[in-house]
C-alpha cells in the first residue's frame, strides 16, 4: 500500500511529540491527512518488496491490540483540541492497521468525538477475509485496501506474507468486503513490471476488480525507494497500457513519475 495519505514525521505541538500520529501531510488523494499508526513500528501481514519503510521486523497475523485504544485516543483528543486545520483520519502507517483488534473502538470514537473529519482506512487487505475486521473497516468513509497480486507466485514474490494468509484469502476477503461496503472504495495496485503485469495476471486482475467493482483503480509504482533494490518503477507507458487494458474500470495512475 502507498502512503501517499501519511508521512513518517511524528507531530511535536502542543509542547509534547505524539508516538501514534503521524503528518498532517497534504494528499494527492484526500486532502490534509492525519496519520494515526495503529501498530509498532513495522508490524504487518506482509513484507513487501516495495514497502517505505523498510523490511517488516514483525511479520504476523495475530490481531490483537497492539496498541491500547486508550493510548492512541488520548493522543488524537489532545492533538485535535489544538484545532489543526486537517480534513481526514487516516488509519494506517508503519504496518497493518487492521492488525490492531482496538481499531473499531478508536474509530467509533472518532466518529463520536470529530464527527468533522472523515475516516479514511489503508489496508493491505490481507485480514478482510476475517468478518471482524470487515466489520471495523465497513464503517470508514473511505476504504483504499491493496491488491498487488492475484496469483499465489505473484503474492509471495511482491508482498511477501506470513505464511497463514495466501492471494486467495485476500480476494476471497476483498470481494466480500466489496459487497456490504457503500463508502469510497479505491482499491490500489502497485506495478511491478515483468511480475505482476503479465497477460495471465492481468486478466485475472480484471476479472477479480470487476467483481469487486471500486470507485476507482489506482495503478501505483515505485517512486521513492523500496525495500528491495531490483524494484524499478513501472514506465509510464506500460501503466497507460494496463489501465486501458482494465477498462472500462475507472482506472487512475497515481505513480508520480
Ligand atoms: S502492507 Fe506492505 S507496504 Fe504496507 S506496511 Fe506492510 S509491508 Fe509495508
Amino acid at each position: 500500500m502507498s502512503f501517499d495519505e501519511t508521512s513518517y514525521q511524528k507531530i511535536s505541538a502542543g509542547g509534547r511529540t505524539f508516538r501514534h500520529l503521524f503528518g498532517p501531510v497534504n494528499s494527492r488523494r484526500l486532502g490534509v491527512s492525519l496519520g494515526v499508526d495503529m501498530v509498532p513500528f513495522k508490524t504487518c501481514t506482509l513484507d513487501c518488496v516495495y514497502c517505505e519503510c523498510g523490511a517488516t521486523n514483525r511479520l504476523s497475523s495475530d490481531i490483537k491490540p497492539w496498541i491500547p485504544a486508550a493510548e492512541i485516543i488520548e493522543e488524537l483528543d489532545a492533538y485535535l483540541s489544538l484545532d489543526p486545520h486537517i480534513d481526514v483520519i487516516t488509519f494506517a502507517g508503519s504496518g497493518e492497521p487492521t492488525l490492531n483488534s482496538d481499531l473499531p473502538k478508536v474509530i467509533a470514537h472518532v466518529k463520536d468525538r470529530w464527527p468533522s473529519f472523515k475516516t479514511v482506512l489503508i489496508t493491505n487487505s490481507t485480514l478482510l477475509f476475517n468478518e471482524t475486521v470487515r466489520d471495523a473497516a465497513i464503517v470508514c468513509d473511505y476504504v483504499l485496501p491493496s491488491l498487488d497480486a492475484v496469483s499465489e507466485d505473484a503474492f509471495v514474490r511482491i508482498n511477501g506474507p506470513v505464511k497463514s494468509i495466501s492471494a486467495a484469502m485476500v480476494v476471497d476477503g476483498l470481494i466480500s468486503f466489496a459487497q456490504k461496503y457503500h463508502g469510497h472504495l479505491w482499491v490500489e495496485v502497485f506495478i511491478i513490471e515483468g511480475v505482476n503485469d503479465t497477460d495471465e495476471e492481468l486478466s485475472a486482475f480484471k476479472k477479480i476488480l470487476t467483481e469487486i467493482n471500486p470507485a476507482r483503480v489506482q495503478l501505483n509504482s515505485l517512486d521513492r525507494p523500496g525495500t528491495c533494490a531490483w524494484v524499478k518503477p513501472a514506465s509510464r507507458n506500460r501503466l497507460e497500457d494496463i489501465a486501458s487494458f482494465l477498462s472500462p474500470l475507472n482506472v487512475e495512475i497515481i505513480a508520480r513519475k
